[in-house]
Protein backbone atom coordinates (compact mmCIF):
# COMPACT_ATOMS: atom_id res chain seq x y z
CA UNK A 1 0.00 0.00 0.00
CA UNK A 2 1.77 3.23 -1.12
CA UNK A 3 0.86 6.12 1.73
CA UNK A 4 1.31 9.79 0.04
CA UNK A 5 1.18 12.49 2.48
CA UNK A 6 0.60 16.44 1.95
CA UNK A 7 4.38 18.24 2.82
CA UNK A 8 3.55 22.18 3.60
CA UNK A 9 6.81 22.87 3.20
CA UNK A 10 7.11 21.33 -0.31
CA UNK A 11 3.26 22.21 -0.84
CA UNK A 12 3.15 18.47 -2.61
CA UNK A 13 1.28 15.75 -1.65
CA UNK A 14 3.84 12.52 -2.59
CA UNK A 15 4.77 9.79 -1.44
CA UNK A 16 5.78 8.33 2.02
CA UNK A 17 9.73 7.31 2.18
CA UNK A 18 10.93 6.69 5.89
CA UNK A 19 14.09 7.43 6.70
CA UNK A 20 13.69 4.19 8.86
CA UNK A 21 11.01 1.58 8.52
CA UNK A 22 12.12 0.38 11.28
CA UNK A 23 11.57 3.18 13.12
CA UNK A 24 9.53 5.59 11.47
CA UNK A 25 9.21 8.91 13.41
CA UNK A 26 6.46 12.02 14.15
CA UNK A 27 6.35 14.89 16.39
CA UNK A 28 3.15 16.60 17.06
CA UNK A 29 3.49 20.06 18.82
CA UNK A 30 0.95 19.04 22.21
CA UNK A 31 -1.23 21.55 24.91
CA UNK A 32 0.17 24.18 26.50
CA UNK A 33 -1.71 23.46 30.10
CA UNK A 34 -2.94 26.05 32.11
CA UNK A 35 -6.48 25.68 31.20
CA UNK A 36 -9.70 22.95 29.57
CA UNK A 37 -8.65 22.15 25.69
CA UNK A 38 -11.38 23.39 23.60
CA UNK A 39 -12.57 20.97 20.68
CA UNK A 40 -10.64 22.79 18.58
CA UNK A 41 -7.29 22.21 20.17
CA UNK A 42 -9.06 18.27 19.50
CA UNK A 43 -8.34 18.31 16.34
CA UNK A 44 -4.70 17.62 16.22
CA UNK A 45 -4.79 14.84 18.52
CA UNK A 46 -7.33 13.37 16.50
CA UNK A 47 -5.95 13.62 13.03
CA UNK A 48 -2.41 12.90 13.61
CA UNK A 49 -3.97 9.78 16.17
CA UNK A 50 -5.22 8.75 12.88
CA UNK A 51 -1.93 8.85 10.92
CA UNK A 52 -0.18 7.02 13.99
CA UNK A 53 -2.93 4.05 13.64
CA UNK A 54 -2.39 3.96 10.01
CA UNK A 55 1.25 4.27 10.41
CA UNK A 56 1.52 0.95 12.52
CA UNK A 57 -0.82 -0.72 10.15
CA UNK A 58 1.51 -0.03 7.48
CA UNK A 59 4.80 -0.18 9.15
CA UNK A 60 4.44 -2.65 12.53
CA UNK A 61 2.94 -1.28 15.96
CA UNK A 62 6.71 -1.86 17.68
CA UNK A 63 8.43 0.23 14.31
CA UNK A 64 6.32 3.67 15.01
CA UNK A 65 7.41 6.48 17.78
CA UNK A 66 5.17 8.68 17.97
CA UNK A 67 6.20 11.77 20.55
CA UNK A 68 3.80 15.04 21.50
CA UNK A 69 4.82 17.34 24.13
CA UNK A 70 3.63 18.87 27.12
CA UNK A 71 4.31 22.59 27.19
CA UNK A 72 4.45 23.24 31.04
CA UNK A 73 6.10 26.64 31.04
CA UNK A 74 4.56 29.25 29.39
CA UNK A 75 3.38 32.83 30.63
CA UNK A 76 -0.34 31.98 30.56
CA UNK A 77 0.63 29.31 33.06
CA UNK A 78 2.03 31.28 35.60
CA UNK A 79 -0.86 33.98 35.84
CA UNK A 80 -3.09 31.19 35.98
CA UNK A 81 -1.20 30.15 38.53
CA UNK A 82 -1.58 33.38 40.42
CA UNK A 83 -4.81 33.91 40.19
CA UNK A 84 -5.66 29.99 41.23
CA UNK A 85 -3.24 29.39 44.09
CA UNK A 86 -2.66 33.19 45.35
CA UNK A 87 -1.60 31.65 48.44
CA UNK A 88 1.13 29.07 47.32
CA UNK A 89 4.36 30.21 46.39
CA UNK A 90 4.90 30.46 42.37
CA UNK A 91 6.50 27.38 41.76
CA UNK A 92 4.04 25.04 43.62
CA UNK A 93 1.56 26.60 42.24
CA UNK A 94 2.63 26.39 38.78
CA UNK A 95 2.88 22.44 39.16
CA UNK A 96 -0.60 22.42 40.63
CA UNK A 97 -2.37 23.85 37.61
CA UNK A 98 -0.12 21.57 35.00
CA UNK A 99 -0.74 18.30 36.55
CA UNK A 100 -4.41 18.94 36.78
CA UNK A 101 -4.70 20.37 33.49
CA UNK A 102 -2.42 17.66 31.98
CA UNK A 103 -4.38 14.68 33.52
CA UNK A 104 -7.50 16.42 32.38
CA UNK A 105 -6.10 16.33 28.83
CA UNK A 106 -5.56 13.17 28.98
CA UNK A 107 -8.72 12.09 30.03
CA UNK A 108 -10.18 13.94 26.88
CA UNK A 109 -7.86 12.46 24.79
CA UNK A 110 -8.88 8.96 25.92
CA UNK A 111 -12.48 9.45 25.47
CA UNK A 112 -12.20 10.67 22.17
CA UNK A 113 -10.03 7.54 21.49
CA UNK A 114 -6.43 8.37 21.21
CA UNK A 115 -4.23 6.24 21.56
CA UNK A 116 -1.52 7.36 24.14
CA UNK A 117 2.06 8.77 22.39
CA UNK A 118 5.02 6.52 22.65
CA UNK A 119 6.55 9.50 24.41
CA UNK A 120 5.24 12.41 26.27
CA UNK A 121 7.83 14.51 27.28
CA UNK A 122 7.64 17.56 29.29
CA UNK A 123 9.33 21.23 28.76
CA UNK A 124 10.35 21.53 32.03
CA UNK A 125 12.10 18.28 32.27
CA UNK A 126 14.51 19.70 28.91
CA UNK A 127 15.47 22.68 30.23
CA UNK A 128 18.69 21.92 31.67
CA UNK A 129 21.42 19.09 30.28
CA UNK A 130 19.98 15.97 31.89
CA UNK A 131 21.77 12.96 33.85
CA UNK A 132 20.51 10.30 30.57
CA UNK A 133 22.76 12.47 28.36
CA UNK A 134 19.47 13.82 26.15
CA UNK A 135 19.19 16.52 24.13
CA UNK A 136 18.26 19.68 26.34
CA UNK A 137 17.53 23.50 25.56
CA UNK A 138 19.99 25.07 26.99
CA UNK A 139 23.00 22.83 25.14
CA UNK A 140 20.78 24.14 22.11
CA UNK A 141 21.17 27.34 22.85
CA UNK A 142 25.12 27.28 23.36
CA UNK A 143 25.22 25.28 19.61
CA UNK A 144 23.62 28.20 18.22
CA UNK A 145 25.41 30.91 19.39
CA UNK A 146 28.97 28.89 18.89
CA UNK A 147 28.20 28.42 15.10
CA UNK A 148 26.93 31.99 15.37
CA UNK A 149 22.85 31.97 14.74
CA UNK A 150 22.35 33.31 18.15
CA UNK A 151 23.08 36.69 19.77
CA UNK A 152 23.00 38.18 23.59
CA UNK A 153 21.47 41.60 23.48
CA UNK A 154 19.00 42.88 26.08
CA UNK A 155 19.16 40.16 28.81
CA UNK A 156 17.82 37.90 26.24
CA UNK A 157 19.30 35.43 23.65
CA UNK A 158 17.82 35.48 20.17
CA UNK A 159 17.91 33.65 16.61
CA UNK A 160 19.47 35.91 14.39
CA UNK A 161 17.01 34.81 11.11
CA UNK A 162 19.79 36.78 9.08
CA UNK A 163 21.93 34.16 9.71
CA UNK A 164 20.01 31.81 7.82
CA UNK A 165 19.67 32.60 3.82
CA UNK A 166 16.54 30.31 3.72
CA UNK A 167 15.01 31.19 6.76
CA UNK A 168 10.98 31.65 6.00
CA UNK A 169 10.87 28.40 3.54
CA UNK A 170 8.06 26.79 5.47
CA UNK A 171 5.58 29.78 5.70
CA UNK A 172 6.84 31.63 2.44
CA UNK A 173 7.74 34.69 4.02
CA UNK A 174 10.65 36.40 2.70
CA UNK A 175 12.79 38.33 4.95
CA UNK A 176 12.98 41.28 2.56
CA UNK A 177 9.26 41.50 3.33
CA UNK A 178 10.06 41.90 6.99
CA UNK A 179 12.64 44.57 6.87
CA UNK A 180 11.98 46.91 9.39
CA UNK A 181 9.18 49.60 7.80
CA UNK A 182 6.64 51.79 8.92
CA UNK A 183 4.06 48.31 10.05
CA UNK A 184 6.73 47.11 12.27
CA UNK A 185 8.11 48.31 15.31
CA UNK A 186 11.53 46.90 16.17
CA UNK A 187 12.38 46.07 19.37
CA UNK A 188 15.94 48.14 19.74
CA UNK A 189 17.95 45.30 20.94
CA UNK A 190 17.02 42.85 17.33
CA UNK A 191 19.20 43.14 14.94
CA UNK A 192 16.54 41.88 12.70
CA UNK A 193 12.68 42.37 13.54
CA UNK A 194 12.16 38.46 13.04
CA UNK A 195 14.71 37.26 15.03
CA UNK A 196 12.76 35.51 18.24
CA UNK A 197 13.25 34.88 21.76
CA UNK A 198 15.49 31.55 22.29
CA UNK A 199 16.16 32.26 26.06
CA UNK A 200 14.86 35.34 28.45
CA UNK A 201 15.82 36.48 32.17
CA UNK A 202 13.29 35.78 34.56
CA UNK A 203 12.74 38.16 37.31
CA UNK A 204 12.25 37.04 40.89
CA UNK A 205 8.61 36.06 40.96
CA UNK A 206 8.74 34.32 37.77
CA UNK A 207 9.83 30.35 37.17
CA UNK A 208 13.98 30.67 36.37
CA UNK A 209 16.58 28.01 35.76
CA UNK A 210 20.43 29.04 35.87
CA UNK A 211 21.85 29.52 32.99
CA UNK A 212 25.23 31.03 31.16
CA UNK A 213 22.92 34.05 30.64
CA UNK A 214 21.70 34.75 33.73
CA UNK A 215 18.33 33.36 35.67
CA UNK A 216 15.67 32.77 32.68
CA UNK A 217 13.76 30.72 31.11
CA UNK A 218 13.66 29.02 27.37
CA UNK A 219 11.21 30.50 24.62
CA UNK A 220 8.43 28.63 23.30
CA UNK A 221 9.97 27.15 19.69
CA UNK A 222 12.99 25.66 21.13
CA UNK A 223 11.54 23.59 23.78
CA UNK A 224 10.02 21.35 20.58
CA UNK A 225 13.77 21.20 18.59
CA UNK A 226 14.87 20.05 22.13
CA UNK A 227 12.73 16.84 22.76
CA UNK A 228 12.29 16.40 19.07
CA UNK A 229 15.60 15.54 18.74
CA UNK A 230 16.00 13.97 22.32
CA UNK A 231 13.57 11.41 21.26
CA UNK A 232 13.66 11.46 17.25
CA UNK A 233 17.02 12.36 16.14
CA UNK A 234 18.37 15.55 14.25
CA UNK A 235 16.19 14.66 11.50
CA UNK A 236 13.31 12.48 11.64
CA UNK A 237 10.10 11.93 9.39
CA UNK A 238 6.67 13.73 10.33
CA UNK A 239 6.32 16.51 12.25
CA UNK A 240 2.71 17.82 12.62
CA UNK A 241 0.30 20.28 14.59
CA UNK A 242 -2.29 22.52 13.24
CA UNK A 243 -2.45 25.42 10.58
CA UNK A 244 -1.37 28.20 13.41
CA UNK A 245 1.51 26.99 14.01
CA UNK A 246 3.31 27.29 10.91
CA UNK A 247 4.27 30.76 11.47
CA UNK A 248 6.03 30.97 13.87
CA UNK A 249 6.64 28.26 15.99
CA UNK A 250 7.51 25.37 13.06
CA UNK A 251 9.07 28.05 10.71
CA UNK A 252 11.25 28.67 14.24
CA UNK A 253 11.78 25.43 15.59
CA UNK A 254 12.85 24.33 11.55
CA UNK A 255 15.61 27.45 12.26
CA UNK A 256 17.00 26.09 15.43
CA UNK A 257 17.24 22.51 14.48
CA UNK A 258 18.63 23.08 11.12
CA UNK A 259 21.15 25.62 12.09
CA UNK A 260 22.12 23.66 15.31
CA UNK A 261 23.04 20.68 13.24
CA UNK A 262 24.22 21.82 10.32
CA UNK A 263 21.32 19.67 8.71
CA UNK A 264 19.51 20.58 5.62
CA UNK A 265 15.99 19.66 6.71
CA UNK A 266 14.67 18.93 10.25
CA UNK A 267 11.70 16.69 9.27
CA UNK A 268 10.48 15.34 5.97
CA UNK A 269 7.02 16.00 5.77
CA UNK A 270 5.36 18.84 7.71
CA UNK A 271 1.72 18.23 8.09
CA UNK A 272 -0.90 21.06 9.74
CA UNK A 273 -4.74 20.52 10.52
CA UNK A 274 -7.04 22.85 9.08
CA UNK A 275 -9.44 24.91 11.54
CA UNK A 276 -12.48 23.71 13.45
CA UNK A 277 -14.65 26.86 12.84
CA UNK A 278 -18.21 27.97 14.22
CA UNK A 279 -19.99 30.13 12.15
CA UNK A 280 -17.00 31.05 9.93
CA UNK A 281 -14.61 31.83 12.59
CA UNK A 282 -11.87 29.66 13.89
CA UNK A 283 -12.88 28.57 17.55
CA UNK A 284 -10.34 29.85 19.75
CA UNK A 285 -10.02 30.89 23.47
CA UNK A 286 -9.05 34.73 22.75
CA UNK A 287 -12.28 34.88 20.83
CA UNK A 288 -14.38 33.20 23.32
CA UNK A 289 -15.94 31.09 20.89
CA UNK A 290 -15.18 28.02 22.01
CA UNK A 291 -16.88 24.88 23.60
CA UNK A 292 -14.47 22.47 25.84
CA UNK A 293 -14.11 18.66 24.98
CA UNK A 294 -14.90 18.14 28.52
CA UNK A 295 -18.62 20.28 28.64
CA UNK A 296 -19.24 18.16 24.62
CA UNK A 297 -18.65 15.11 26.67
CA UNK A 298 -21.44 16.06 28.84
CA UNK A 299 -23.93 15.64 26.15
CA UNK A 300 -21.81 13.28 23.26
CA UNK A 301 -20.36 10.46 23.39
CA UNK A 302 -16.80 11.11 22.52
CA UNK A 303 -16.61 8.38 19.52
CA UNK A 304 -19.09 10.56 18.42
CA UNK A 305 -17.29 13.87 18.26
CA UNK A 306 -14.36 11.47 17.21
CA UNK A 307 -16.57 10.48 14.20
CA UNK A 308 -17.73 14.11 13.33
CA UNK A 309 -14.44 15.39 13.23
CA UNK A 310 -13.09 12.86 10.81
CA UNK A 311 -15.99 13.27 8.30
CA UNK A 312 -14.28 16.40 6.94
CA UNK A 313 -10.66 15.99 5.93
CA UNK A 314 -7.85 17.37 7.83
CA UNK A 315 -6.50 20.16 5.66
CA UNK A 316 -10.36 21.66 5.56
CA UNK A 317 -12.10 24.13 7.47
CA UNK A 318 -14.34 22.24 9.69
CA UNK A 319 -18.00 23.86 10.36
CA UNK A 320 -18.90 22.64 14.02
CA UNK A 321 -22.38 22.57 14.56
CA UNK A 322 -25.03 20.33 16.41
CA UNK A 323 -26.80 19.34 13.19
CA UNK A 324 -23.92 17.46 12.08
CA UNK A 325 -23.27 15.99 15.58
CA UNK A 326 -26.83 14.26 15.31
CA UNK A 327 -25.81 13.11 12.24
CA UNK A 328 -22.82 11.70 13.46
CA UNK A 329 -24.51 9.85 16.25
CA UNK A 330 -27.04 8.15 14.18
CA UNK A 331 -24.17 6.84 11.64
CA UNK A 332 -22.46 5.51 14.97
CA UNK A 333 -25.60 3.95 16.43
CA UNK A 334 -26.40 2.24 13.07
CA UNK A 335 -22.66 0.63 12.57
CA UNK A 336 -23.13 -0.38 16.01
CA UNK A 337 -26.50 -2.12 15.82
CA UNK A 338 -24.59 -4.15 13.01
CA UNK A 339 -21.55 -5.01 15.08
CA UNK A 340 -23.49 -5.59 18.31
CA UNK A 341 -21.44 -6.93 20.96
CA UNK A 342 -19.04 -9.14 18.53
CA UNK A 343 -15.50 -8.53 20.38
CA UNK A 344 -13.70 -9.94 17.26
CA UNK A 345 -11.37 -7.29 15.84
CA UNK A 346 -9.56 -9.35 13.76
CA UNK A 347 -11.12 -9.21 10.55
CA UNK A 348 -9.95 -7.84 7.17
CA UNK A 349 -9.66 -4.25 6.42
CA UNK A 350 -11.08 -3.44 3.66
CA UNK A 351 -8.81 -2.66 0.96
CA UNK A 352 -10.29 0.87 -0.36
CA UNK A 353 -10.74 1.86 3.41
CA UNK A 354 -7.06 1.09 3.57
CA UNK A 355 -6.02 3.11 0.24
CA UNK A 356 -8.67 6.28 0.79
CA UNK A 357 -6.38 6.50 4.23
CA UNK A 358 -3.11 6.29 2.75
CA UNK A 359 -3.97 8.90 0.01
CA UNK A 360 -2.94 12.22 2.66
CA UNK A 361 -5.68 10.70 5.27
CA UNK A 362 -9.05 10.92 3.01
CA UNK A 363 -11.11 10.16 5.82
CA UNK A 364 -14.12 11.01 5.03
CA UNK A 365 -13.60 8.76 1.58
CA UNK A 366 -13.42 6.06 4.26
CA UNK A 367 -16.06 6.78 6.31
CA UNK A 368 -18.25 7.47 3.00
CA UNK A 369 -16.64 3.24 1.93
CA UNK A 370 -17.79 2.02 5.54
CA UNK A 371 -21.18 3.47 5.19
CA UNK A 372 -21.25 1.17 1.86
CA UNK A 373 -19.74 -1.79 3.66
CA UNK A 374 -22.54 -1.09 6.35
CA UNK A 375 -25.02 -1.76 3.64
CA UNK A 376 -23.85 -4.26 1.69
CA UNK A 377 -25.20 -6.06 4.96
CA UNK A 378 -28.59 -6.33 3.69
CA UNK A 379 -29.44 -8.95 2.06
CA UNK A 380 -26.63 -11.20 3.58
CA UNK A 381 -27.00 -14.19 5.68
CA UNK A 382 -25.28 -16.18 7.83
CA UNK A 383 -21.46 -16.21 7.44
CA UNK A 384 -21.55 -13.93 4.76
CA UNK A 385 -23.21 -11.46 7.50
CA UNK A 386 -20.36 -12.33 9.73
CA UNK A 387 -18.21 -11.01 7.70
CA UNK A 388 -19.57 -8.04 6.92
CA UNK A 389 -19.78 -7.39 10.85
CA UNK A 390 -16.05 -8.35 11.16
CA UNK A 391 -14.60 -6.16 7.74
CA UNK A 392 -16.94 -3.02 9.00
CA UNK A 393 -15.15 -3.35 12.57
CA UNK A 394 -11.73 -3.69 11.66
CA UNK A 395 -12.31 -1.55 9.18
CA UNK A 396 -13.59 1.30 11.05
CA UNK A 397 -10.84 0.53 13.99
CA UNK A 398 -9.06 2.58 11.67
CA UNK A 399 -9.96 5.26 12.18
CA UNK A 400 -10.35 4.54 15.76
CA UNK A 401 -13.82 4.09 15.47
CA UNK A 402 -15.95 0.98 16.63
CA UNK A 403 -13.22 -0.11 19.29
CA UNK A 404 -15.98 -1.11 21.69
CA UNK A 405 -18.63 -3.19 22.10
CA UNK A 406 -22.65 -2.13 21.60
CA UNK A 407 -22.82 -2.48 25.19
CA UNK A 408 -20.02 -0.40 25.60
CA UNK A 409 -20.78 2.37 23.27
CA UNK A 410 -24.04 2.66 25.15
CA UNK A 411 -22.85 2.99 28.41
CA UNK A 412 -20.34 5.45 27.21
CA UNK A 413 -23.43 7.71 26.35
CA UNK A 414 -23.82 10.87 29.10
CA UNK A 415 -26.94 10.43 30.99
CA UNK A 416 -28.53 13.65 28.93
CA UNK A 417 -28.78 11.98 25.54
CA UNK A 418 -29.55 8.23 26.84
CA UNK A 419 -32.47 9.33 28.21
CA UNK A 420 -35.66 8.20 26.71
CA UNK A 421 -38.89 11.35 27.62
CA UNK A 422 -41.41 8.52 26.84
CA UNK A 423 -40.39 6.35 29.73
CA UNK A 424 -39.84 9.29 32.07
CA UNK A 425 -42.90 10.55 31.43
CA UNK A 426 -44.53 7.34 32.00
CA UNK A 427 -42.61 6.86 34.97
CA UNK A 428 -43.78 10.03 36.85
CA UNK A 429 -47.11 9.22 36.05
CA UNK A 430 -47.18 6.21 37.44
CA UNK A 431 -45.24 7.75 40.81
CA UNK A 432 -48.07 10.42 40.54
CA UNK A 433 -50.87 7.64 40.38
CA UNK A 434 -49.29 5.62 43.50
CA UNK A 435 -48.90 8.87 45.80
CA UNK A 436 -52.62 9.74 44.62
CA UNK A 437 -52.93 6.22 46.41
CA UNK A 438 -51.07 7.04 49.50
CA UNK A 439 -48.45 3.95 48.07
CA UNK A 440 -45.02 6.15 48.97
CA UNK A 441 -43.47 2.66 49.23
CA UNK A 442 -43.87 2.00 45.65
CA UNK A 443 -43.97 6.44 44.59
CA UNK A 444 -40.33 6.11 46.80
CA UNK A 445 -39.24 3.59 44.59
CA UNK A 446 -40.17 5.16 41.21
CA UNK A 447 -38.34 7.98 42.10
CA UNK A 448 -34.73 6.31 42.78
CA UNK A 449 -35.50 4.48 39.74
CA UNK A 450 -35.40 8.03 37.73
CA UNK A 451 -31.94 8.69 39.94
CA UNK A 452 -30.55 6.12 38.90
CA UNK A 453 -31.58 7.02 35.08
CA UNK A 454 -29.99 10.90 35.68
CA UNK A 455 -33.29 12.20 36.10
CA UNK A 456 -34.40 14.83 38.52
CA UNK A 457 -37.64 15.24 39.51
CA UNK A 458 -39.22 18.76 41.19
CA UNK A 459 -42.79 18.55 42.73
CA UNK A 460 -45.00 21.93 42.86
CA UNK A 461 -48.42 23.02 43.22
CA UNK A 462 -48.56 22.75 39.46
CA UNK A 463 -47.21 19.12 39.10
CA UNK A 464 -43.97 17.56 38.70
CA UNK A 465 -41.68 18.42 36.65
CA UNK A 466 -38.35 16.65 35.76
CA UNK A 467 -34.70 17.55 34.30
CA UNK A 468 -31.25 15.96 33.76
CA UNK A 469 -28.63 15.50 36.31
CA UNK A 470 -25.91 17.62 35.49
P1 LIG B 1 -2.53 25.68 21.52
O1 LIG B 1 -2.77 25.15 22.92
O2 LIG B 1 -3.29 26.94 21.20
O3 LIG B 1 -1.07 25.77 21.17
O4 LIG B 1 -3.15 24.61 20.53
C1 LIG B 1 -2.85 23.23 20.58
C2 LIG B 1 -3.07 22.64 19.22
O5 LIG B 1 -4.42 22.87 18.79
C3 LIG B 1 -2.19 23.25 18.12
O6 LIG B 1 -1.77 22.21 17.25
C4 LIG B 1 -3.12 24.21 17.41
O7 LIG B 1 -2.73 24.41 16.08
C5 LIG B 1 -4.42 23.45 17.47
N1 LIG B 1 -5.60 24.31 17.36
C6 LIG B 1 -5.93 25.37 18.13
N2 LIG B 1 -7.12 25.90 17.74
C7 LIG B 1 -7.57 25.15 16.71
C8 LIG B 1 -8.77 25.17 15.90
N3 LIG B 1 -9.74 26.06 16.08
N4 LIG B 1 -8.89 24.22 14.94
C9 LIG B 1 -7.94 23.29 14.76
N5 LIG B 1 -6.80 23.21 15.48
C10 LIG B 1 -6.61 24.12 16.45
ZN1 LIG C 1 6.22 22.58 18.85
Amino acid sequence: MDLRLYDTLTKEKRPFVPLDPDNVRMYVCGPTVYDFAHIGNARPVIVFDVLFRLLRHLYGEKHVTYVRNITDVDDKINARAAQDFPDLPLNEAIRKVTEKTAAQFHADAAALGALPPTFEPRATDFVLPRADGKTDMVTLIKQLIASGHAYEAGGEVLFDTQSMPDYGALSGRKLDEQRPGARVAVDAHKKSPLDFVLWKQSSGDEPGWESPWGRGRPGWHIECSAMSEAYLGEVFDIHGGGLDLIFPHHENELAQSRCAHGTSVMANYWMHNGFLEVEGKKMSKSEGNFVTIRELLADWPGEVLRLNMLRTHYRSPIDWTVASLEESKKTLNSWYEIVGDNTNSAGEVDESVAALLSDDLNTAGAIARLHAIAASRVGTVGRLQLDVKEKLKASAMMLGLLGKTKKEYLESYPKAVAVNKELVNASIAARNAARARKDFKESDRIRDELTAMGVVIKDSKEGTTWEIAR
